[in-house]
Protein backbone atom coordinates (compact mmCIF):
# COMPACT_ATOMS: atom_id res chain seq x y z
CA UNK A 1 0.00 0.00 0.00
CA UNK A 2 1.49 3.76 -0.97
CA UNK A 3 1.17 6.24 1.73
CA UNK A 4 -1.24 8.15 -0.19
CA UNK A 5 -3.44 4.86 -0.26
CA UNK A 6 -2.95 4.05 3.76
CA UNK A 7 -3.65 8.17 4.30
CA UNK A 8 -7.10 7.73 2.50
CA UNK A 9 -7.52 4.73 4.71
CA UNK A 10 -7.02 5.94 7.82
CA UNK A 11 -9.46 8.86 7.26
CA UNK A 12 -11.97 6.68 6.01
CA UNK A 13 -11.48 4.47 9.56
CA UNK A 14 -11.43 7.69 11.61
CA UNK A 15 -14.78 9.26 9.84
CA UNK A 16 -16.39 5.87 10.76
CA UNK A 17 -15.53 6.30 14.40
CA UNK A 18 -16.53 10.46 14.15
CA UNK A 19 -13.13 11.66 14.68
CA UNK A 20 -13.15 15.52 13.60
CA UNK A 21 -10.36 16.84 11.65
CA UNK A 22 -10.13 12.87 10.21
CA UNK A 23 -7.33 14.07 7.08
CA UNK A 24 -5.01 15.92 9.56
CA UNK A 25 -4.81 13.66 12.02
CA UNK A 26 -4.53 10.58 9.49
CA UNK A 27 -1.24 12.77 8.60
CA UNK A 28 0.05 13.87 11.34
CA UNK A 29 -0.08 9.99 12.73
CA UNK A 30 1.60 8.78 9.50
CA UNK A 31 4.10 11.16 9.68
CA UNK A 32 4.75 10.27 13.00
CA UNK A 33 5.27 6.69 12.02
CA UNK A 34 7.68 7.38 9.65
CA UNK A 35 9.63 9.99 11.67
CA UNK A 36 9.38 12.62 7.90
CA UNK A 37 8.10 16.03 7.76
CA UNK A 38 5.12 17.18 6.05
CA UNK A 39 7.02 18.19 3.13
CA UNK A 40 8.44 14.47 3.04
CA UNK A 41 4.86 13.16 3.39
CA UNK A 42 3.96 15.25 -0.27
CA UNK A 43 6.96 14.44 -1.95
CA UNK A 44 6.90 10.49 -0.93
CA UNK A 45 2.95 10.31 -1.10
CA UNK A 46 3.40 7.31 -4.19
CA UNK A 47 6.12 5.15 -2.63
CA UNK A 48 5.03 1.79 -0.66
CA UNK A 49 4.72 1.63 2.97
CA UNK A 50 7.22 -1.26 4.20
CA UNK A 51 5.47 -3.69 6.44
CA UNK A 52 6.88 -2.48 9.81
CA UNK A 53 5.98 1.24 9.05
CA UNK A 54 2.57 0.03 7.94
CA UNK A 55 2.08 -1.80 11.77
CA UNK A 56 3.71 1.61 13.15
CA UNK A 57 0.72 3.23 11.29
CA UNK A 58 -2.07 0.83 12.95
CA UNK A 59 -0.55 1.05 16.11
CA UNK A 60 -1.09 4.81 16.45
CA UNK A 61 -4.24 4.43 14.56
CA UNK A 62 -5.45 2.43 17.53
CA UNK A 63 -4.52 4.67 20.11
CA UNK A 64 -5.94 7.57 18.29
CA UNK A 65 -9.25 5.78 18.61
CA UNK A 66 -8.89 4.69 22.08
CA UNK A 67 -9.47 8.62 22.68
CA UNK A 68 -6.07 9.46 23.45
CA UNK A 69 -5.30 12.67 22.19
CA UNK A 70 -3.06 13.11 19.40
CA UNK A 71 -1.04 15.67 20.71
CA UNK A 72 0.23 12.95 23.48
CA UNK A 73 1.00 10.69 20.88
CA UNK A 74 2.55 12.46 18.50
CA UNK A 75 4.55 14.38 21.54
CA UNK A 76 3.82 17.73 19.97
CA UNK A 77 1.08 20.82 19.76
CA UNK A 78 0.83 24.07 18.16
CA UNK A 79 0.30 26.83 20.42
CA UNK A 80 0.37 30.79 19.36
CA UNK A 81 2.21 29.48 16.55
CA UNK A 82 4.82 27.78 18.64
CA UNK A 83 5.74 23.82 19.16
CA UNK A 84 5.31 22.45 22.28
CA UNK A 85 6.46 19.38 23.73
CA UNK A 86 3.57 17.55 25.41
CA UNK A 87 2.55 14.43 27.38
CA UNK A 88 0.44 12.94 29.40
CA UNK A 89 1.68 14.82 32.41
CA UNK A 90 -0.08 18.06 31.32
CA UNK A 91 -3.27 19.32 29.75
CA UNK A 92 -3.13 19.88 25.96
CA UNK A 93 -2.80 23.53 24.94
CA UNK A 94 -6.45 24.59 23.83
CA UNK A 95 -6.53 27.35 20.54
CA UNK A 96 -8.86 29.13 23.31
CA UNK A 97 -6.32 29.54 25.69
CA UNK A 98 -4.62 31.92 23.35
CA UNK A 99 -7.10 34.75 24.08
CA UNK A 100 -4.81 34.82 27.49
CA UNK A 101 -1.94 35.31 25.97
CA UNK A 102 -3.00 38.01 23.93
CA UNK A 103 -4.63 39.93 26.42
CA UNK A 104 -1.85 39.95 28.62
CA UNK A 105 0.28 41.23 25.43
CA UNK A 106 -2.14 43.54 24.86
CA UNK A 107 -2.45 44.77 28.43
CA UNK A 108 1.58 44.98 28.50
CA UNK A 109 1.36 47.72 25.62
CA UNK A 110 -0.67 50.10 27.38
CA UNK A 111 0.60 49.44 30.64
CA UNK A 112 4.26 48.19 31.85
CA UNK A 113 4.69 45.17 33.42
CA UNK A 114 8.15 43.79 35.01
CA UNK A 115 7.15 40.89 36.49
CA UNK A 116 4.23 37.88 35.26
CA UNK A 117 3.08 34.94 37.31
CA UNK A 118 1.85 31.90 34.96
CA UNK A 119 -0.20 29.92 37.62
CA UNK A 120 -0.23 26.42 36.94
CA UNK A 121 1.49 26.41 33.81
CA UNK A 122 1.22 23.35 32.46
CA UNK A 123 3.26 22.85 29.56
CA UNK A 124 4.22 26.25 30.42
CA UNK A 125 2.80 26.97 27.07
CA UNK A 126 1.18 30.47 28.08
CA UNK A 127 4.52 31.16 29.86
CA UNK A 128 7.00 30.36 27.14
CA UNK A 129 4.90 32.51 24.77
CA UNK A 130 4.34 35.53 26.69
CA UNK A 131 7.99 35.05 27.70
CA UNK A 132 9.21 35.21 24.15
CA UNK A 133 6.52 38.31 23.47
CA UNK A 134 8.05 39.93 26.09
CA UNK A 135 11.46 39.81 26.53
CA UNK A 136 12.06 42.65 28.99
CA UNK A 137 9.53 40.93 31.18
CA UNK A 138 10.35 38.27 33.99
CA UNK A 139 8.12 34.75 34.20
CA UNK A 140 6.98 33.00 36.92
CA UNK A 141 5.69 30.06 36.36
CA UNK A 142 4.21 27.86 39.29
CA UNK A 143 2.51 24.13 39.28
CA UNK A 144 1.92 21.65 41.76
CA UNK A 145 3.11 18.91 39.37
CA UNK A 146 6.38 17.96 39.34
CA UNK A 147 5.94 15.89 36.49
CA UNK A 148 4.56 19.13 34.73
CA UNK A 149 6.97 21.38 35.75
CA UNK A 150 9.41 19.19 34.01
CA UNK A 151 7.57 19.64 30.62
CA UNK A 152 7.30 22.94 31.14
CA UNK A 153 11.36 22.83 31.66
CA UNK A 154 11.60 21.27 28.35
CA UNK A 155 9.70 23.63 26.94
CA UNK A 156 11.64 26.84 28.20
CA UNK A 157 14.70 24.91 26.57
CA UNK A 158 13.07 24.53 23.30
CA UNK A 159 12.29 27.80 23.00
CA UNK A 160 15.40 29.42 24.78
CA UNK A 161 13.69 30.91 27.67
CA UNK A 162 15.02 29.08 30.71
CA UNK A 163 16.87 32.49 32.11
CA UNK A 164 13.28 34.68 31.95
CA UNK A 165 10.85 31.70 32.92
CA UNK A 166 11.48 30.90 36.92
CA UNK A 167 9.47 27.54 37.31
CA UNK A 168 8.40 26.93 40.80
CA UNK A 169 6.33 24.12 42.44
CA UNK A 170 3.79 24.43 44.50
CA UNK A 171 -0.10 25.84 45.09
CA UNK A 172 -1.15 28.22 43.34
CA UNK A 173 0.72 31.83 44.77
CA UNK A 174 2.28 30.23 47.70
CA UNK A 175 5.53 29.74 45.58
CA UNK A 176 6.02 33.51 44.53
CA UNK A 177 8.94 34.95 46.09
CA UNK A 178 7.36 38.24 45.09
CA UNK A 179 4.18 40.09 44.00
CA UNK A 180 3.91 40.96 40.53
CA UNK A 181 2.48 43.08 38.16
CA UNK A 182 0.41 40.79 36.31
CA UNK A 183 -0.61 37.25 36.65
CA UNK A 184 -2.14 34.76 34.21
CA UNK A 185 -3.83 31.55 35.24
CA UNK A 186 -5.71 28.73 33.11
CA UNK A 187 -6.54 26.66 36.12
CA UNK A 188 -8.40 23.29 36.66
CA UNK A 189 -12.14 24.79 35.55
CA UNK A 190 -14.10 22.03 34.71
CA UNK A 191 -17.11 20.77 37.26
CA UNK A 192 -16.43 17.09 38.83
CA UNK A 193 -19.22 15.88 37.17
CA UNK A 194 -18.31 17.09 33.53
CA UNK A 195 -14.98 15.61 34.24
CA UNK A 196 -16.02 11.93 34.69
CA UNK A 197 -19.14 12.42 32.16
CA UNK A 198 -16.27 13.20 29.41
CA UNK A 199 -13.76 10.46 30.75
CA UNK A 200 -11.17 13.17 30.34
CA UNK A 201 -9.66 12.22 33.25
CA UNK A 202 -8.28 8.90 31.80
CA UNK A 203 -6.48 11.15 29.14
CA UNK A 204 -5.31 14.33 30.79
CA UNK A 205 -4.23 14.79 34.47
CA UNK A 206 -7.37 15.30 36.22
CA UNK A 207 -5.39 18.05 38.18
CA UNK A 208 -5.29 20.37 35.62
CA UNK A 209 -8.90 20.12 34.71
CA UNK A 210 -10.95 18.95 38.12
CA UNK A 211 -11.98 22.29 39.78
CA UNK A 212 -14.41 20.35 42.13
CA UNK A 213 -18.00 21.08 42.82
CA UNK A 214 -19.12 23.45 40.08
CA UNK A 215 -15.58 24.19 38.92
CA UNK A 216 -14.74 26.99 40.69
CA UNK A 217 -13.06 26.00 43.93
CA UNK A 218 -9.50 26.57 42.51
CA UNK A 219 -9.91 29.62 40.73
CA UNK A 220 -12.09 31.13 44.29
CA UNK A 221 -9.09 30.22 45.99
CA UNK A 222 -6.65 32.05 44.62
CA UNK A 223 -8.93 34.88 44.16
CA UNK A 224 -9.33 35.11 47.40
CA UNK A 225 -5.41 35.06 48.02
CA UNK A 226 -4.73 37.91 45.05
CA UNK A 227 -3.85 40.96 47.60
CA UNK A 228 -0.90 38.83 48.77
CA UNK A 229 0.20 37.88 44.72
CA UNK A 230 -0.43 41.12 43.13
CA UNK A 231 1.68 44.20 43.34
CA UNK A 232 -0.60 47.04 43.96
CA UNK A 233 -2.26 48.29 40.49
CA UNK A 234 -1.49 45.09 38.90
CA UNK A 235 -3.90 42.75 37.20
CA UNK A 236 -5.23 39.38 36.75
CA UNK A 237 -6.27 37.56 33.94
CA UNK A 238 -8.19 34.49 34.20
CA UNK A 239 -9.29 31.77 31.79
CA UNK A 240 -13.05 30.17 32.92
CA UNK A 241 -15.72 28.02 31.18
CA UNK A 242 -18.62 28.41 29.06
CA UNK A 243 -21.25 30.10 31.72
CA UNK A 244 -18.29 30.53 33.92
CA UNK A 245 -17.68 34.22 33.66
CA UNK A 246 -20.15 36.47 35.42
CA UNK A 247 -19.83 34.27 38.83
CA UNK A 248 -15.72 34.98 38.96
CA UNK A 249 -16.63 38.52 37.72
CA UNK A 250 -18.97 38.95 40.43
CA UNK A 251 -16.78 37.01 43.10
CA UNK A 252 -13.60 39.66 42.05
CA UNK A 253 -16.43 42.65 42.78
CA UNK A 254 -17.09 41.11 45.76
CA UNK A 255 -13.55 41.05 46.88
CA UNK A 256 -12.52 44.00 44.99
CA UNK A 257 -15.15 46.45 44.60
CA UNK A 258 -12.72 49.23 43.37
CA UNK A 259 -11.42 47.36 40.87
CA UNK A 260 -12.30 47.18 36.86
CA UNK A 261 -13.53 43.82 35.72
CA UNK A 262 -13.55 42.85 32.27
CA UNK A 263 -14.80 39.52 30.58
CA UNK A 264 -13.15 38.74 27.08
CA UNK A 265 -14.96 36.21 24.31
CA UNK A 266 -12.77 34.06 22.66
CA UNK A 267 -13.61 33.13 18.56
CA UNK A 268 -16.35 30.87 19.44
CA UNK A 269 -18.23 33.98 21.79
CA UNK A 270 -17.70 32.02 24.56
CA UNK A 271 -16.98 34.69 27.51
CA UNK A 272 -13.47 33.26 27.98
CA UNK A 273 -11.24 35.71 30.30
CA UNK A 274 -12.24 37.53 32.84
CA UNK A 275 -9.67 40.50 34.04
CA UNK A 276 -9.29 42.84 37.21
CA UNK A 277 -7.17 45.84 37.21
CA UNK A 278 -8.18 49.27 38.68
CA UNK A 279 -7.62 50.82 35.28
CA UNK A 280 -9.04 48.23 33.28
CA UNK A 281 -11.53 49.44 30.43
CA UNK A 282 -14.09 46.41 30.38
CA UNK A 283 -14.57 45.25 26.55
CA UNK A 284 -17.93 43.73 27.14
CA UNK A 285 -20.70 45.82 27.40
CA UNK A 286 -22.15 44.02 30.54
CA UNK A 287 -18.99 43.42 32.29
CA UNK A 288 -19.64 47.38 32.97
CA UNK A 289 -21.82 46.12 35.42
CA UNK A 290 -19.04 45.05 37.43
CA UNK A 291 -16.85 48.33 37.10
N1 LIG B 1 -10.88 24.19 28.33
C1 LIG B 1 -10.55 22.91 28.89
C2 LIG B 1 -11.65 21.93 28.59
O1 LIG B 1 -12.76 22.31 28.52
C3 LIG B 1 -10.41 22.95 30.38
C4 LIG B 1 -9.23 23.69 30.78
C5 LIG B 1 -9.19 23.94 32.25
O2 LIG B 1 -9.83 23.28 33.08
N2 LIG B 1 -8.42 24.87 32.58
O3 LIG B 1 -11.36 20.77 28.39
Amino acid sequence: MTLKQSLREARAIFERHHISDSRLVSELLLRHALGISRVQLYQELHRELGPGEEADFGRLIERCLSGEPVAYITGHREFYGLDFYVDANVLVPRPETELLVERALALARERPIATIADIGTGSGAVAVSLALGLPQTRIYATDVSAPALRVARFNCRKHGVEDRVCLLRGDLLSPLPEPVDLIVANLPYVGEEEVSRRGLAGFEPALALNGGGDGLEKIRELCSGLGEGLCPGGTLLLEVGMGQSRTVAGLLHSLFPEAGIEITPDLSGIERVVGLTPGLTPVCPDARLFS
